[in-house]
Formats: C-alpha cells, structure tokens, sequence
C-alpha cells in the first residue's frame, strides 16, 4: 500500500501542517515533514477534515438501479467527501432482513469507495404492522444499528416505543421520519401563504412537531436513544431544544436543502424542488441554522434521493418528493453556516463526521486527525467557487436543486483508510 505525504494542510482550519499516511493510518503530524518513497500532494490552502460521514443516503439499490446504485451512489459520495454513507432501508426488497442488508453492505464493499452502512427497516416492508428482525440484522455481517422506515413514519405510538425498547438491547437506535399522516394526505408543500397562493395542498409545520414531540416522550419513557431525521421546522427545534434540557436521549438531523431553500422555489413548479419533509419559511431557514450552530441539532445529513427522468420531469403533483445532496452537500453547509460565521471548521467536522459516526456507533470514522487513527480524511478548497453543472454529477440521477447555481468550495480529495478515493477532484475507481 503506497503512503501519502500530505504538505501544508490546515487541519480543521488551523495551522498549515503536513500529514503523513501509511498503511491506513494517520502515522505522523508535524511541520516539514519527510518520508522516503510516499507520494508528496501539495495541500497549501486546503483545509482537512475527518472524511465526512452521512446518517441519510438513498443509494435506491435493490430495486431502482436506473435512479442510483450503490457504486455510483458511493462515488457521489466520495465526491462529495465522505467515507462513510447510510444506507435507507426503502429499496426494493425492503432492507427489513439479514439477507437484504448484507447484500447492501457487500455491494458497498465491492465499490470501494466509501463505507456503505445499511440501515435497516424499522418494520416489516416499511408498512408500520409489525416490527422486523431489528435483532437479526444488528448481528448480520452489516452490523446495523440504526433502524429507520424513512419516507414512511412510524405513526402508531405502540409499535415505535416497542421498536425503540427493542433496539436498547444492541445499542441501537431508531430514527423517524416524523410526519403524522393523517396531517399529510395529499400533501405538496410547506403549508402556509405559498400553499395557498399557489393552490398546492400544505404539509403543517405541526405534523412533524406532533411526531417530534410525541416520540421524546416515549424514549425518555423507555429510556431509549431516538434519532430524528431531517428536521424541518421552527417549532421542531424548539422541542428538541427542551427534549434535551430534559435529559432525553435523543439526537437529530438537518439536510443542505433545509439550510438553504425555502418554499419560495415551488413558485416555478419546477418538482426538482419538491421534497418531503418540503421546504419551509424563511424564518423556519434560520431556526435550523442556529439550532445547528448551538448543538440542539446534531448533525447535517444529505437526504440524498435520486429519481429517475420520469418520476422527477412531469407534473409536481405526480413528480417524487426528493433532491441529490451528497455531491453539494459540504459547499452548502459552507455557504449557509461557514460564511455565514455560524460554525467554523471545526464545528462543520463535529456536525458533518464526528457526531453522525457517534450517533450511528461507527467505529473508524468521525475520529481525530490525529496519529495513530484511521486515515480517513477529505481535503477541501475552500476559496474555490463553481457553478453547479447536473450533467457533470456522479450520480445516476440529475434531480439536483442546485443546478445553475454557484456555489463555494471544492474537495479536492478524499482518502479512505489512507487509500484516495478522489484525488485532484476526480474519483478514483
Ligand atoms: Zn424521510
């Protein structure tokens, strides 16, 4: 295995320093270093950080191998700096057994390019009947330990604190897709002045609160961990707020698009901008930004969900909810918190790696750059600005609402236990 000497990194957006990697691990860090026969990468003016590691990816393989798959799903991802990706449990088969998860987690390894972790369902086909083999799965060669019905909430109160007491026995979690559905019949978008002008039916605020509120109440009941996927409200940040200065248990999630775009961009119907949970208000925008930069949220996850031509060029009322994420997603968070002088690099490491990786008990990521830990690590440019180009994407899928649009940063690479899976910008494999 060849070693990197990486020269004049600024680790974290501190001080230029250089970084040695040698049989996948960080070896040395120090100024002026030297190392006979390792390839010398010139990294003046990038910045490193942990490889980033997203709780929320939908790579669409088994079943929908024309929207992603797992290979180029995992390409999008190393692209996008990440070493480590979870994937949802909604694919065709459902990932709701061993057998299934396993196949997932093989075709990741078979890609190579970034870890691929399945999530599993949290219940049988994703139809919120009964539970499905949680125990099974975590004790699968994919050793999974978050368990989600994502797309789908799992609404009936019994069967969630059921789901989260059982998943207590392997340190796992349950992560909601919160939305009570009986809010949400029919629903196109953020309800409110734009729903209305636009004739759309709204998806409330209150349906994801309700949920959001209900489930703290369980799992400090059960005294379980919950995970909330991508938050989108005000008023959720506001619970999840006072869940944690109650002590509960309980971590969430908020997307790119979530940080940036607003309701205003349905006005064009152009379905590219419809997503579930949907874009909400201005006010909604900065609610998630502080609550990213105070810790009540934990973490930034893509909601990576490629579609196909057809189920994403047609009507918005036909068209499938769901955006790209993970080709952007750090340039976003640059642009909404980075700029914006909310976090600083090392706030974007905890929220884009250390904190997923702990949330998801990921051993080998979200660690240190420091000797002796796994090398896996991203370099970004972050004076560098591009304009987003969806026929250049990685992904199967060109669904991104980021098209046309200029954006700050660039990962220049990413390396995965020590081995670069993008270098100069360029995937490797
Ligand atoms: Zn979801």
């Amino acid at each position: 295995m060849s070693s990197y000497l990486i020269k004049g990194a600024r680790v974290l957006g501190g001080d230029p320093a250089d970084l040695l990697l040698r049989d996948g691990r960080i070896a040395a860090i120090g100024e002026s270093l030297s190392a006979t026969g390792a390839e010398v990468l010139d990294a003046t003016g990038l910045i490193a950080l942990p490889g980033l590691v997203d709780l929320h990816t939908h790579l669409r393989e088994p079943g929908r191998e024309d929207a992603e798959t797992v290979e180029t799903g995992s390409r999008a991802a190393a692209l996008g700096g990440f070493t480590a990706v979870h994937a949802m449990a909604n694919t065709d088969p459902v990932a709701d057994t061993a057998g299934v998860v396993e196949q997932v987690w093989r075709l990741g390894q078979e890609a190579g390019l970034v870890d691929v972790v399945p999530v599993g369902a949290v219940t049988v086909g994703l139809r919120g009947e009964r539970l499905a083999e949680l125990g099974a799965m975590a004790d699968s060669a994919a050793r999974v330990r978050v368990f989600s019905d994502d797309g789908i909430c799992v609404s009936d109160p019994a069967l969630m604190r059921r789901a989260l007491e059982y998943v207590k026995a392997f340190d796992g979690v349950v992560a909601q897709h919160a939305e009570e559905p009986r809010l949400t019949v029919g629903a196109q978008m953020h309800e409110g002045d734009r729903s209305a002008k636009l004739g759309l039916t709204g998806w409330p605020a209150a349906a994801e609160e309700a949920i959001i509120a209900r489930d703290v109440l369980l799992a400090q009941h059960v005294g379980a961990r919950l995970h909330v996927c991508h938050v989108s409200t005000a008023g959720s940040v506001e619970i999840l707020r006072w869940a944690k200065a109650r002590g509960v248990d309980v971590t969430a999630e908020v997307t790119p698009h979530h940080l940036l775009l607003t309701d205003a961009c349905a006005e064009g119907y152009d379905p590219v901008f419809k997503v579930n949970p949907p874009l909400r208000t201005d006010g909604d925008v900065t609610a998630l930004r502080h609550g990213l930069a105070d810790g009540t949220i934990d973490a930034v996850a893509t909601d990576h969900a490629p579609h196909a031509v057809e189920d994403k060029e047609c009507e918005w009322a036909q068209a499938r909810p769901g955006m790209l994420g993970l080709e952007q997603a750090l340039a976003i968070v640059q642009d909404t918190m980075v700029e914006t002088g909310l976090l600083d690099w090392a706030g974007v490491a905890d929220r884009m790696s250390v904190r997923p990786a702990a949330i998801a008990r990921l051993a080998g990521h979200g660690r240190p750059l420091a000797p002796g830990e796994p090398a896996n690590l991203v370099l970004l440019d972050p004076a560098a600005r591009s304009v987003v180009d969806p026929a250049a994407l990685a992904s199967r899928s060109r669904n991104s609402p980021y098209a046309g649009r200029e954006l700050p940063g660039r990962v220049v690479a990413t390396f995965l236990r020590g081995v670069p899976t993008v270098l100069d910008g360029k995937a490797q494999r």
